[in-house]
């Protein structure tokens, strides 16, 4: 059994079909899924399908693109809710922000979080873009928190937390260009690696361009297997239990 730990299924790329998006997934060994929370708009259809769905969890958290819709209420609104596993996506993208203003709201607003997961004993999920230095020194900063950096970045210096942090991966080790995480790769403890697709983004290789789904995660975990030159099954298990044991599920 796979379990997508990041999942956008309150997208509106899913809308139409996510039922079927679902057994799809369901039928390839994927059996759980766990929503991040990225725009505020889409949270109340992450919590509905949650409470349709045993299989699904999801987060709170305003993503780091989005940070000017922030209110704490967001996450207190929904933190306490059984399906809540984790905050996140929370974190640091500075790929279009350029204004040392606008990355000192986002550096505000990522601690402003991580104090609320905190104080409610959950996990984090990071999104970290081209702010790697700037994650560091606040992930650093903070004592007894745990999470997992969403679509690994391949950088050595966030592996200085695998004591408490998790690495999701993704379609991303499936594409031509993904040497430098192939080369880190092998440095991840095997207790710290998890799936994730990021649908409806980020689609693995030979489906790449296309809208993702969780069932493409069969994909990265063919890729794991191959890598770790261990079998499906034994990298299903290692990931399931490692996920399970992150989110609490
Ligand atoms: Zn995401």
């Amino acid at each position: 059994m796979i379990i997508d730990t990041h999942t956008h299924l309150d997208n509106e790329k899913f809308s139409e079909d996510v039922d079927e998006v679902i057994k799809r997934a369901k039928e390839a060994g994927v059996k759980e899924f766990i929503i991040p929370a990225a725009d505020p708009k889409d949270l109340p259809r992450a919590v509905s399908l949650s409470e349709q769905y045993d299989e699904i969890f999801f987060a709170v958290g305003v993503h780091p693109t989005e940070i000017d819709k922030y209110e704490d209420k967001i996450l207190l609104d929904f933190i306490t809710h059984p399906k809540c596993v984790a905050v996140g996506e929370i974190g640091l993208d500075y790929h279009w922000v350029k204004e040392e203003s606008d990355r000192k709201k986002q550096k505000e607003f990522f601690i402003r979080q991580i104090n609320i997961a905190k104080e409610y004993n959950k996990p984090i999920i990071i999104h970290v873009r081209e702010a790697t230095q700037d994650s560091y020194d606040i992930i650093k900063s903070f004592e007894n928190i745990k999470g997992v950096f969403h679509c690994f970045n391949a950088s050595e210096q966030l592996l200085e937390f695998s004591e408490n942090f998790y690495y999701g991966i993704g379609g991303v080790i499936t594409f031509k260009n993904a040497k430098k995480l192939i080369n880190v790769f092998p440095k991840i403890p095997k207790n710290r690696v998890i799936i994730e697709t990021d649908a409806p983004y980020l689609t693995a290789h030979p489906f790449r361009g296309q809208r993702n789904e969780p069932f493409y995660t069969t994909i990265v975990r063919d890729k794991i297997s191959e890598l770790w030159g261990v079998d499906k099954k034994e990298v299903e298990n290692i990931t399931t239990k490692n996920a399970k044991r992150l989110f609490g599920i």
